[in-house]
């Protein structure tokens, strides 16, 4: 493929990403965002390969590597469940950290080009910069898998004087980017950049393993925008445009999803960023099934009492939460939506930003169960209709119906906005036990006078509740 050609293939790949990004933006449109997706980058690996940077006889390596990488892909994809979707994202965030600081690596000792002057500068700032970006996303990444899976608790480590010890490393990694940029030859140079690695992977382990169990989606959101910034100085380091533009798509759009998700939130960016928040658990809910306080009395209720509270409803509000994806409810939740709207009952969905363990998860599931788009509405599209709405469903909730966060200062979640369930008439919160959700906090919400417990799977529980609306 000639030069002219590949650029060409490059530049209708980019715009295909950029559709994909579009498309994404909305369920209606995600399937046809991620065909875009799918067809830019196949373009995009077509063009590289039969490229002009690529020899003949590296095509058999590139052609093997394919075929191990797309097989172990491919394997993931089919076996992973729903709700271990979040830890595989992080999982890869940290493999695109990796090839960046592998990538600096090899284009560091490679001496095939000989680059002299402000090139050569230009040059290595690039792959100091890139193995800096790419070590701090990989141990970064590596640490947010260990607290999604549970592995590592949530509670927040918080090193004495750790803002000094960030502003040290920094000028430590400063310090040493002189070094490395005057070094004479590669192996003087060699010294500076692998103890900036070091640092650099230190400083992710420290900066993950510093934030709170609740605060976890902005951390995920910008590692997502970091892998993206370590895409892009890969594609500094091999002089390939494509990676760049496709490096700096995924960087800015994760820079503003951590916005939103700061924003859902109520926290400062470089608030969470310098850590602390959200201690107050030891480990996730999910990780330690620790149990709340009880603080009153929790009145249970059976599943066919919720149908007949259900039944007598005009309006009900359905609010999905992790507890839904884990029990792999959201069939049962669509079919039970359409027997009531069958009835003449309006029924509508509240999603929190960061219900369920990734950005948009509980509209995927909902997207999946074929529930219709025009029912399911953000929180601050619904949040004041609680007061009129008869019944509140709470599916598998916990984090983001906690009353707490607006009435309890000292609360590790206080600040963040909620879904007023407890301002409905009745409200049903379908869980196991009385297990506390991710942050590990208390939840007021299932002590409230007008609170009923539907105790046990989400999937079994509204079962039920389809066979007894339907009897
Ligand atoms: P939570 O983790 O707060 O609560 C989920 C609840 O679901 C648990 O209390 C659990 O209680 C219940 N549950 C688990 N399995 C089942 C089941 N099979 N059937 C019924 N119930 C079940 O989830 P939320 O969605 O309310 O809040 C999300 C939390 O995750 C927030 O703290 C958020 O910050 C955090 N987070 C979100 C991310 C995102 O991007 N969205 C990323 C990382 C973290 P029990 O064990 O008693 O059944």
């Amino acid at each position: 493929m000639s030069f002219s050609l590949a650029t060409v293939a490059y530049l209708g790949a980019a715009i295909l990403f950029i559709l994909s990004l579009g498309g994404l933006s909305n369920p209606e449109t995600s399937r046809r965002g991620n065909l875009y997706g799918i067809i830019g980058m196949a373009l995009a690996v077509l063009a590289t390969i039969l490229g002009p940077r690529v020899a003949a006889a590296g095509i058999p390596w590139i052609v093997g590597a394919l075929l191990i990488g797309g097989s172990v892909g491919l394997y993931a994809a089919k076996t992973v469940k729903m709700t271990q979707m979040p830890e595989l994202v992080a999982l890869m965030h940290s493999l695109v950290g990796l090839a960046a600081c592998l990538v600096g690596f090899a284009s560091y000792v490679d001496t095939s080009v000989q680059y002299t002057g402000a090139e050569k500068t230009i040059h290595e700032v690039e792959i100091y910069i890139g193995i800096l970006i790419g070590a701090v996303t990989f141990s970064g990444s590596l640490i947010a898998f260990g607290k999604l899976n549970g592995k590592i608790g949530g509670k927040p480590l918080l090193l004495p004087a750790r803002h000094w010890l960030n502003l040290l490393g920094l000028l430590v990694v400063i310090w040493f980017g002189r070094e490395f940029v005057n070094a004479p030859d590669v192996q003087s140079g060699m010294t500076p950049l692998i103890v900036m690695t070091v640092i650099a992977l230190l400083f992710g382990i420290h900066m993950v393993m510093a934030i709170g169990g609740a605060d976890m989606p902005v951390v995920v959101s910008m590692l997502n925008s970091y892998s993206g910034w370590a895409a892009a100085a890969t594609g500094f380091m091999l002089s390939n445009d494509l990676l760049i533009v496709t490096g700096a798509l995924v960087g800015s759009s994760g820079a503003i999803l951590s916005y939103i998700m700061c924003n859902a939130m109520n926290r400062n960016f470089i608030s969470v960023i310098a850590g602390g928040f959200g201690g107050g658990a030891d480990k996730p809910a999910a990780a330690s099934g620790a149990a709340a306080e009880p603080q009153g009395e929790v009145v249970p209720v059976s599943a066919s009492e919720t149908a007949e509270l259900l039944r007598d409803a005009k309006s009900v509000i359905i609010v999905p939460g992790y507890g839904m994806a884990v029990a792999q409810a959201q069939h049962t939740v669509n079919d039970i939506t359409k027997t009531l709207r069958d009835r003449g009952v309006n029924v509508r969905f509240g999603i929190h930003p960061v219900a369920g363990r990734m950005p948009g998860h509980m509209n995927v599931l909902l997207a999946e169960a074929k529930v219709p788009y025009d029912i399911v509405l953000e929180m601050d599209e619904i949040n004041d209709d609680f007061p009129d709405t008869d019944v509140v469903m709470v599916i598998g909730a916990n984090d983001i119906v906690n009353p707490a966060a607006q009435e309890d200062p000292t609360s590790p979640i206080a600040g963040m906005p909620v879904l007023e369930v407890w301002k409905g008439r009745t409200s049903i919160v379908m869980k196991r036990s009385m297990a506390s959700g991710y942050a590990g906090v208390d939840n007021p919400l299932f002590y409230k006078d007008n609170n009923r417990m539907l105790f046990g799977d989400a999937k079994k529980m509204l079962d039920e509740v389809l066979a007894a609306l339907k009897a």
